[in-house]
C-alpha cells in the first residue's frame, strides 16, 4: 500500500483492511471485486489481486520460510522477499531498494557483501534508513554518517547536474494509469465511467483492464471481476 501512497494516508486504509481481512485465509475468501473496491485510491490495482492470489496460496500451502519461497508468491519481488525473510526469519539476505543501492555504491561494495554475521534484518533496516536520511541522493551528510570512517566516497559525492530544461511531462490526467484507476473506482462505486474517457482511449484502457483481470465485460455490461451484476 505504501509504495504508491504516503504512509500517513495509508495507515487508516491499512487498519481498515486488516480489520476486514485479518488473515490470509480471510483475504483469500474475498471476491476480486471486494478486494479491488477496498483498494480504490491506493494505485496499481493489480497489486491487490496479486495479494489476494498470494493469500490463496499461503492458505493452501502454508507460509514460505525463506526469500526464495516468498519470491514465488504472486506480486512479491526480490526486494520485498528479502526484506520479509530478513526481518521475520533472520535470513542472511540483502534487501536492496534504491536507497540501499546508492549507499552500497558509495561504499563501493556489493550490498550482500556488507551484511554482518548476525542481525540481518536490523542491518537491512539500518541501511535503508541511512540511505533515506543521511546518504541521500543529492546532499549526503557525511559528517553525521556512521559509515564515514570507512567510506571511500566520504566528502566526495558530486551533485548530479540538473538539466537546464526538463522535458515536458505528461499530465497525470492524460495518462492511462489515471484512466485505469478512474474506471476501476467508478465500477467499484457503481457510478458512470468518467466523462473525460471515450472513444479509442476508453476502448484501449478497457482492453488493458480486461487483459489484466481487473474488469469483466458480461451480458449486462462492465463490472469488477466476481461482482454481482
Ligand atoms: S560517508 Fe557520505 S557518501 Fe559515504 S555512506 Fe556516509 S553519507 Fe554516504
Amino acid at each position: 500500500m505504501a509504495q504508491q501512497t504516503q504512509v500517513a494516508r495509508v495507515l487508516e486504509r491499512y487498519e481498515r483492511w486488516l480489520a476486514r481481512w485479518p488473515s490470509a485465509a480471510a483475504l483469500a475468501a474475498a471476491t476480486p471485486a471486494e478486494v479491488l473496491t477496498e483498494w480504490v485510491g491506493l494505485g496499481y490495482n493489480q497489486r491487490a489481486l496479486r495479494l489476494r492470489a498470494a493469500c490463496d496460496i499461503v492458505t493452501r500451502e502454508g507460509w514460505p520460510r525463506d526469500s526464495a519461497g516468498l519470491r514465488a508468491l504472486p506480486g512479491v519481488g526480490p526486494y520485498t522477499a528479502a526484506a520479509v525473510a530478513s526481518f521475520a526469519f533472520g535470513e542472511r539476505v540483502a534487501a536492496v531498494d534504491t536507497n540501499v543501492r546508492r549507499v552500497a555504491s558509495r561504499l563501493q561494495a556489493e550490498p550482500s557483501a556488507l551484511l554482518p554475521a548476525t542481525r540481518h534484518g536490523d542491518w537491512n533496516q539500518a541501511a535503508m534508513e541511512l540511505g533515506a536520511r543521511v546518504c541521500t541522493a543529492r546532499a549526503p551528510r557525511c559528517g553525521a554518517c556512521p559509515a564515514a570512517s570507512w567510506c571511500p566516497s566520504r566528502g566526495r559525492v558530486v551533485q548530479p547536474a540538473r538539466s537546464a530544461r526538463a522535458a515536458p511531462r505528461e499530465r497525470f490526467e492524460d495518462s492511462d494509469r489515471w484512466a485505469r484507476g478512474r474506471v476501476v473506482a467508478a465500477l467499484a462505486a457503481g457510478e458512470q465511467l468518467p466523462s473525460q474517457l471515450a472513444g479509442p482511449r476508453l476502448e484501449r484502457v478497457l482492453a488493458g483492464l480486461q487483459r489484466d483481470g481487473l474488469v469483466e465485460r458480461g451480458p449486462t455490461g462492465l463490472g469488477l471481476p466476481g461482482a454481482p451484476r
